[in-house]
């Protein structure tokens, strides 16, 4: 990895730089809340010192409704899609979201199974990284999601009135000292960094002890937690939009009127919604809200994690805003090590009896 400095004020000429080769997309103030957008060639759109976005930067790389091939029933015939790949550039990701793509590139660029929709256009994405500070509903440091290593192309760490900038690729690179006057590290930037990073973990409440939770959900698959929740989830699927791992999809058939052409989509789609596990003939694998809500947690926390190491959430907060029952990470693990210790105290309570 490689480090330059640059002055604060050169970044809108660093976005004019990429903006010349790529579609930049970065957070932009809406209203009260953030969103990411195309910012186009006006560098002065871009809200480099925001909290969170509304909606993750996952539509850029899985779009809510894309064409997978266009088809003839009345020819018998499939006809491959050829998709327009923008090359872009997702400036300002904190590290979370970065986190996050590099979750989702582990279930769609795959050896065995690689999606070419997805892979395209990752190819044709840099993502340029910038550091922030937690809100009350980030809890990163919880996972270690809030520093990142890799997936970025640049990411720009604040030191003051510059940015230490780490450098992981020659696209970006490039860029970045044509449009810029990227100079070499001192030892004073590096003092300001760690400074700067000092404070920001110092910005975080204490985070819960994580080590026990696959244990946890192991041995709390059938415990009264997950009723509870399920009573109170309005099967909304609002989570998993919001959720810049969460990445369920459906597939569907779109037919012309007369039945003779059509185009598979695929969709977003949630398994927080009723019917995501229905199949033919009307069973339905998970027809309870507690099922439902069950199963999403036991992906993001077991089943993920056992095949490629890592949860599936990046403590970015967003469920804990958009959910209006109150269902969020934080609260399941709370939820359980509280049952944990109920249990454990029981035990205890009951040998002391015996004894
Ligand atoms: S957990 Fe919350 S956001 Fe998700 S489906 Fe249930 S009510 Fe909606
Ligand atoms: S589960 Fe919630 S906190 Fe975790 S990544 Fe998804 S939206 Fe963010």
């Amino acid at each position: 990895m490689l480090f330059r400095v640059i002055d604060k004020n050169e970044i809108e000429a660093l976005v004019r730089g990429f903006a010349t080769s790529y579609e930049v997309v970065g957070p932009v103030k809406r209203g009260e809340s953030y969103v990411f957008d195309e910012i186009g060639c006006d560098p002065s759109r871009l809200c480099v010192d925001y909290t969170t976005t509304l909606l993750p930067p996952k539509k850029y790389l899985l779009p809510p409704r894309e064409v997978l091939f266009k088809f003839s029933t009345a020819q018998n015939s499939v006809q491959d899609f050829e998709q327009e790949i923008v090359p872009r550039v997702l400036f300002g990701l904190h590290a979370c979201d970065i986190n996050a793509i590099n979750r989702l590139d582990k279930v769609y660029i795959d050896d065995e199974y690689d999606d070419p929709y997805y892979h395209k256009i990752r190819e044709n994405t840099l993502i340029v990284g910038i550091s922030c500070m937690p809100s009350e509903h980030c809890f990163c440091n919880v996972w270690g999601t809030d520093e990142v290593t890799q997936g970025y192309d640049l990411f720009l760490h604040d030191i003051g009135d510059r940015y230490l900038v780490s450098i992981l690729s020659v696209r970006a690179a490039e860029v970045l000292t044509i449009s810029t006057s990227a100079r070499e590290a001192s030892v004073q930037d590096s003092v300001d960094f760690q400074t700067r990073n000092a404070k920001f973990r110092s910005a975080f409440p204490s985070a819960n002890n994580i080590s026990e939770l696959p244990m946890l959900m192991d041995a709390f698959y059938n415990d009264a937690l997950w009723e509870e929740l399920g009573e109170r989830c309005l099967s909304c699927a609002a989570c998993s939009v919001v959720c810049p791992t969460c990445h369920c999809f459906n597939i569907k058939d779109i037919l012309s009127p007369n039945g003779e052409e059509g185009t598979r989509v695929r969709v977003w789609d949630s398994c927080c919604s009723p019917d995501f596990a229905a199949v033919a003939h009307g069973h339905n694998f998970r027809a309870t809200a507690a099922s439902r809500v069950r199963n999403r947690f036991y992906h993001k926390f077991l089943g993920y994690p056992s095949k490629h190491g890592d949860v599936l959430c990046t403590g970015c907060g967003r469920c804990e805003v958009a959910c209006k029952a109150t269902i969020n990470p934080r609260v399941v693990i709370d939820g359980l090590q509280q049952d944990a210790i109920a249990q454990r105290n029981s035990a205890i309570d009951k040998g002391v009896a015996r004894g």
